[in-house]
């Protein structure tokens, strides 16, 4: 048995001190290095063959060993401590689970049910062991401990308290690690919920597709976007012919259900990445398309009115036809290169609803383009 002199314990205090002020500041990569060279410094310490550290699953009934130092060419165990069940050393674990610590000086003198302990300390020629338990918040994760294989050791109060000092280092560095993992899956699942409200911010409940929110925000992009690239904007205002009578005579669930097939069918034939459609309003939707003329965006109104009409909804209260129909107004503009947004975007919207209103009034289920 070595003892230790004064400069041995000096320089492990002083080189446990940097550890301990790395470890408090790392990263998790550094955190498994530091832990590395802490077992490392302890083993040369105390003059063991074998030290590791050992984390239990939150019911302690599992352990795993994490970190393995072993002196020169002493074979490493590391790979084959993985998944180690209670049952399979129960004096052990019930000795940690109560003291936190497991400390023999020698395995000859262990008791009679520590049988496995014994036969798996034979296994390894282990003559001594020390394992301190590594406990944060009165939970116990785990621990760290030394095996002594060349000869027997009398663990002696230093020993205990340094290696003490090593377990409650490692344990605050492992609690902050699993706090740190927390930390990112809450952070996760923020960023997550911000997603979707941020898509719920943007959509219609009914009908999923974009709401009034998103087609402001749509407006003045593609404002911006047809003065910067002097291209043509058109909005197409839609809206649904004797909605209020289908209602009254349907339902309000089945007026529920138009709109979706309405919204639908918008959103299918509005495909190229520059549309844009949206629920204006209660029955009503708008269509915004980036567009060279106004001849373009008035072919593509006669579209979305014949695809509706053709969708073949039975409306018996209408007095145009006796499917569901729309009314479309619409209107295309050039902005110049210093035309003030806002204004633009209003003379759009106001346009297109003048031509919308004009078309209601010439009878519905046409197209009035400004
Ligand atoms: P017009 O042909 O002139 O457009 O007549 P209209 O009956 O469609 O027009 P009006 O504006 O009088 O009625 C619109 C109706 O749309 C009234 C309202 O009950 C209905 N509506 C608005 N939002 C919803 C909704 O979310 N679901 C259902 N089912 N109906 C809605
Ligand atoms: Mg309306
Ligand atoms: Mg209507």
């Amino acid at each position: 048995m070595k003892a230790h002199n004064n400069n041995d314990s000096d320089s492990f205090d002083q080189l446990l001190s940097q550890l301990s002020t790395r470890l408090i500041n790392s990263e998790p990569d550094e955190t498994q290095s530091c832990t590395a060279e802490v077992i490392a410094a302890f083993g040369h310490y105390v003059n063991a063959d074998r030290c590791y550290v050992f984390e239990f699953d939150p019911e302690i009934q599992r352990m795993n060993n994490t970190h393995e130092w072993v002196r020169n060419d002493f074979s490493a165990h590391i790979d084959d401590l993985q998944n180690i069940s209670a049952g399979d050393l129960p004096f052990f674990f019930n000795q940690m689970r109560n003291n936190f610590r497991f400390i023999i000086d020698d395995v000859e003198t262990l008791p009679k049910d520590a049988s496995n302990e014994y036969a798996e300390f034979q296994r390894e020629s282990i003559k001594s062991v020390i394992c301190i338990g590594l406990v944060a918040h009165q939970k116990l994760l785990g621990f760290v401990g030394c095996d002594m294989i060349r000869q027997k050791h009398r663990w002696t109060q230093e020993d205990i308290q340094r290696l003490s000092l090593v377990s409650d280092m490692l344990a605050n560095s492992l609690e902050r690690q699993n706090t740190y993992q927390k930390l990112i899956e809450t952070q996760r699942q923020l960023e997550e919920a911000n997603l979707k409200l941020q898509a719920q911010a943007t959509q219609d409940g009914l009908t999923a597709i974009a709401n009034r929110r998103a087609l402001d925000e749509k407006l003045e992009s593609e404002v911006k976007r047809a003065k910067r690239q002097r291209t043509g904007i058109a909005v197409l205002l839609i809206d649904i012919d004797h909605f209020k009578p289908y209602n009254d005579y349907y339902g309000h669930l089945k007026g529920d259900a138009v709109l979706r097939s309405v919204a639908e069918c918008l959103s299918n034939i509005m495909q190229r990445s520059t549309d844009f459609v949206a629920r204006y309003g209660g029955e009503e939707f708008a269509v915004v398309m980036s567009t060279d003329s106004a001849w373009q965006a008035l072919r593509k109104a006669n579209e979305l009115l014949d695809a509706i009409e053709s969708l073949e909804i039975e409306h018996k209260k209408s007095s145009t036809e006796p499917y569901v129909t729309v009314s479309i107004g619409g209107y295309f503009e050039q902005p110049s290169i210093d035309s003030d947004i806002p204004n633009a975007i209003k003379r759009l919207l106001d346009n297109a609803d003048k031509g919308l209103y004009q078309a209601k009034s010439d009878g519905r289920n046409c197209i009035r383009f400004r």
